[in-house]
């Protein structure tokens, strides 16, 4: 490609970026970085950097960039049939084989699968449904959704609401009312440095029956969680959370909503976060993992027994009213399904699973130890490091010395490495790519524990 000088410049006065101080960057006064190709683990910017990618995009590009299988699938599809709606029963080769390989993948009890854009517009659809559900059953009062704080569903209206992180509400009149947040399941983070895991998630069952019974079971629809918390912090759940969270819901006839666009698909080392979890949702939102990002596409999974319910709300009120121009864009679909072949052909869930305990298990070893490291933790191709001020007392940086963002860059700058400091605290996430290799994961712990000494010492 020709090499055009005033891209910069165009990217600063046009391009609106989101999750992006927007005044410093039109000011040229906040980073830029045009990316232009990418291949395996490394994506590489125009200025011929070549950095590592420990974050997959955004853990999205789960079997890594590059991959000719779904280029040639995304261009094949293209050339033969580039678009055509699925509204009135209409739908292609492409989302058909689609929507059966979700479902031999799924749970043996989920029914249908419903294809979107975004793992918002998944989680829209499947607040939308579950709404439906209870007016088609004759309880039009039992309508809120229960989500947890730090948890992270997207960024629309409602899913903006449901995210329950501080960022995602100030300044946008979110959360909307019918959204309430329980606790989250962070078990670093609890009150009493005594506490067993098994009290701390007996503490947030207990705050989930408070909430229930303050506000009435027969006002509540769903509870949404993902089966670990990703953008919140990358932490997996305490010991026996799923079972005994799920115990609660089923007994207040809650419905369980898995938001499994991180964990779907292997990164969790299994093809679900709910069948690591023993969750048994109604619901299942999918996306990333779903095209490993080359092209946008995601997915609400709907059980049998909620199918049946919806099923008869056609029956009494025709046509369902839910549908967007792109659902089940035949594009999207067909790199869906090149991606799912790769997926199992290179057994890339297993290499998830073993390379990524691997990662976790050197990172601990480099630096579970440092003083200013509280807790290195993390599941499958998910890792995370925590700093803190001071570990015996569990007292954190403050938010302005942005000492996350600031280990990030140095791990950038000294090593292009590519990890995530998360919103809120000082994180740094790590989602690789499912084809990491061994020694791929040692140049990041390496990279890792050299930026962390560089910034805390
Ligand atoms: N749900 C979870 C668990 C996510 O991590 C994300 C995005 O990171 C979303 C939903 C929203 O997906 P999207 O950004 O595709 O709208």
């Amino acid at each position: 490609m020709l090499h055009n000088d005033h891209l910069e410049q165009w990217d600063r006065e046009n391009f609106f970026h989101p999750s992006t101080h927007l005044a410093d960057f039109a000011r040229g006064q906040a980073p830029q970085r045009v990316i232009s190709t990418a291949s395996g683990c490394h994506i590489e910017d125009r200025d011929g950097n070549r950095l590592l990618d420990a974050f997959a995009g955004l853990y999205c590009v789960n079997v890594g960039y590059g991959r000719p299988e779904i280029a040639e699938a995304i261009a094949e599809q293209a050339r033969e049939l580039a678009y055509y709606h699925a509204y009135v029963g209409h739908g292609t080769e492409a989302a058909i084989t689609l929507a059966k390989m979700v479902l031999d993948r799924a749970p043996d009890h989920m029914s249908k699968v419903y294809f979107g854009l975004s793992g918002s517009d998944a989680n829209e659809t499947n607040i939308k449904l579950v709404w439906y559900y209870n007016n088609i059953l004759g309880r039009p009062e039992k309508k809120k959704i229960i989500s947890r704080w730090r948890g992270y569903h997207g960024s629309g209206l409602m899913t903006g609401s449901l995210t329950g992180l501080e960022l995602f509400h100030k300044r946008f009149d979110l959360p909307l009312a019918q959204v309430l947040h329980t606790d989250a399941p962070y078990y670093y983070r609890r009150d009493r440095a005594d506490q067993s895991e098994a009290e701390f998630t007996a503490q947030c069952v207990a705050a989930l029956e408070e909430l229930i019974a303050r506000e009435g079971a027969d006002t509540i629809a769903a509870f949404i969680g993902e089966p670990v918390l990703g953008t919140g912090g990358i932490v997996p759940p305490p010991e026996g959370y799923w079972p005994a969270i799920q115990e609660v819901l089923e007994r207040h006839d809650i419905l369980l909503i898995a938001d499994e666009v991180v964990t779907g698909f292997g990164r969790l080392g299994t093809m679900f976060g709910s069948d690591r979890y023993g969750m048994r949702p109604d619901l299942m939102t999918i996306a990333k993992g779903l095209t490993s990002a080359y092209a946008p596409l995601s997915g609400s999974i709907v059980s049998d027994a909620v199918w049946q319910v919806l099923a008869r709300g056609s029956d009494e009120t025709g046509p369902i009213g839910h549908g967007w121009t792109y659902s089940a864009h035949p594009i999207g679909a067909a790199a869906g399904v090149a991606n799912l072949k790769l997926i199992d052909d290179l057994n890339l869930v297993e290499n998830a699973g073993t390379v990524g305990a691997y990662l976790n298990a050197r990172m601990a070893e480099a630096l579970a130890d440092h003083r200013h490291v509280g807790e290195v933790r993390g599941t499958g191709m998910l890792c995370a490091v925590e700093f803190v001020k001071d570990r015996d007392g569990r007292t954190f940086f403050d938010a302005a010395d942005k000492i996350g963002p600031h280990i990030a860059a140095a791990l950038l700058e000294q090593s292009k490495v590519i990890a995530r400091a998360m919103p809120q605290g000082d994180i740094l996430g790590f989602a690789p790519p499912f084809c990491l290799s061994r020694d791929e994961a040692d140049r990041i712990v390496e990279a890792t524990a050299r930026a962390v000494g560089s910034v805390l010492g």
